[in-house]
Parts: C-alpha cells; structure tokens; sequence
C-alpha cells in the first residue's frame, strides 16, 4: 500500500483510528524533517516493533527562542518523503504552522525542574515547546509507542517524564546516537558547518569518549570537565554553552553513581549549535572501581 501523506490533524486522526480498529499497533517518530540515518534508526524500530508506523515532519515554531534558527532549520521534505516511502512506513503527517497553532491558542504543556538544566537553561523556551506540540502530536496520532533518539537525552528524559505525570497512554522507546564515520552525532544542522567547522567538529565525541575513559579510571567530574573544555576550546570558532557532568536521571551535578554518569555538551561552531552526549555505563565503572580496589 502506498505510503500516506497528510497535513489535516483530524484526516490523520481517523487513519490512525482505523488501524486501531483492526487491532493494530502504531509506532510514532516525531521529526522536524531533514531526515538522516539518526532519524531512519528509529523509524526501523519503529517498523520491526510495530504493525504501522506513522513519521510526523514539523518545525516547530514554538520550540526556537528569539534570535534562535527556525527560518534556517534545514527543510527537505521532498526528499525525506522520497527515503520514508522505500523504508514502508504508513503514513507521514506533514502539518503546517496553520494547523498546529490556530490564532487563538492559548494551551501548553510544562515540565519543570529537569528543563531548567542543560538545554533548558541556555534554551528557556525549547523544553515547552518541544512538550507542547508533542503532546498534541500524541493526542492526533494516540500511537502505542513513541520513538525518540538518545542523542537528545535531555529531550527524551522530559518526554518521559510527561507521559509518567501526565498518565498518558503511549510507551517511550529511545534509540541511540547514530554517529558519521569520524564519530560526529548525526544532525539535520550538520549542513551548516563550513568545510574547516565539519572538519573541528568530531572533537565533541572524542572530548566525551576522552572524558569517559577519565571518569572511568576515577578522575573527578571538576577535572574531567577542565580538561574537555580546554581540548574543545583548541578548535578556533567554537563557543561552548555547556559541558555538564551529571546524573542521567535527575539530571542534576549530584550524581548517583548506581545510575551511570551523564557527559553532556552544547558547543557553537559560528552559528551553529551542536549537542552531544555520552552516557558512562554504571557496570563499567562498578567494575572499574573493584578493579582499582583489588
Ligand atoms: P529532530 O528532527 O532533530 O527533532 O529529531 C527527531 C528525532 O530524531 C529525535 O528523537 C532525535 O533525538 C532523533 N535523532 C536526531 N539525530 C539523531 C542521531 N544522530 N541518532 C539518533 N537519533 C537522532
């Protein structure tokens, strides 16, 4: 069956209903398009967990501060819809500004404490929106699982956290980070880097695996932190906005060690902002300590 493509809320509706009807699960990833393998890893999750999956594709207003790159966010729908239709997915629903924010909006949704670090501190909107329009995207599609990339930990840990206060019916499953050959997160707005940007950027992931590698052998998160920041800082034209070690669950500088440690950084190539993360394995370290102890 050919693939859907649909921008009315309310026709998405009823095709999702129907496939209810037939006793059929749905597997929803939201995406803001310019879709790469990071994005296509979960929509394969998606089709080998699922009996129908469903691709949203939009940029949402909502989510970008002031001064921020919503008119500069990479858009490429026709080739997006072109790599959706060969993966076999259902449908894609494809909403404008018009059908998502009615002039008269006035709702959102807003988890506190865990937006107000990381990306929420340099970002103070992004987090409500990004809740906002997943709950209505939610809502429109009622999927049985949500797929979100651990690339934005931060993102799928406020999702989670919406869903378990909010009681809503959907499970969250989160992928991980699909990375270039030179180790580099995938990301729409990698296109933006100029050719020396592209060049300095894979210092990010071997910033986080030097500072895992530290963090492993015993090295303490202050050290940890000066040390990654000053390999980052060699690069010209970078800026960091943040480089926090914390735990992966509160998301706070107390860290549990029994949860793992979260590395997690926001660095400025010129314009562009790349996020990035690595999450140190709690087994690892476990072992790591004993080791030392023995
Ligand atoms: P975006 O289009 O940037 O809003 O991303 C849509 C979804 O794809 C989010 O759940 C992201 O976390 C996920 N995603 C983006 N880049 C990657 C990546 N490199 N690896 C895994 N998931 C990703």
């Amino acid at each position: 069956m050919s693939m859907i493509v649909e921008k009315i809320p309310e026709k998405i509706r009823q095709y999702c209903k129907s496939i209810k009807k037939k006793d059929k699960s749905i597997g929803f990833v939201p995406t803001m398009g310019a879709l790469h393998e990071g994005h296509l890893s979960l929509v394969k999750m998606s089709l080998a967990k699922c009996d129908e999956t469903v691709v949203s594709i939009y940029v949402n207003p909502s989510q970008f501060g002031h001064g921020e790159d919503l008119n500069a966010y990479p858009r490429t729908l026709d080739n997006d819809l072109m790599l959706l239709e060969k993966m076999g997915i259902s449908a894609v629903f494809v909403p404008g500004n018009e059908q998502m924010y009615k002039e008269d909006h006035m709702t959102s949704v807003e988890v506190s404490e865990i937006t107000s670090v990381l990306c929420g501190k340099s970002r103070p909107v992004h987090f409500k929106g990004v809740t906002t329009v997943v709950m209505k995207l939610f809502n429109i599609i009622n999927p049985d699982y949500a797929f979100f990339g651990e690339k934005d930990y931060q993102q799928a840990a406020v999702i989670k956290k919406m869903v378990q206060d909010l009681n809503i019916d959907v499970k969250i499953i989160t992928g991980p980070i699909v990375r270039e050959s030179d180790g580099l997160a995938m990301s729409s707005r990698n296109v933006k880097l100029n050719k020396k940007q592209r060049g300095q950027a894979p210092v990010l992931y071997k910033s986080l695996i030097e500072a895992e590698e530290m963090l492993m052998l015993g090295v303490s998160a202050v050290e940890v932190k000066q040390r990654i920041a000053d390999k980052i800082k060699m690069q010209s034209e970078v800026l960091i906005d943040y480089l926090e070690i914390v735990d992966p669950v509160s998301l706070e500088n107390k860290i549990d060690s029994k949860n793992g440690i979260l590395v997690a950084l926001a660095v400025f190539f010129g314009n562009t902002r790349l996020i990035d993360n690595i999450l140190v394995n709690k087994i690892d370290n476990d072992r790591n300590q004993n080791e030392k102890a023995g």
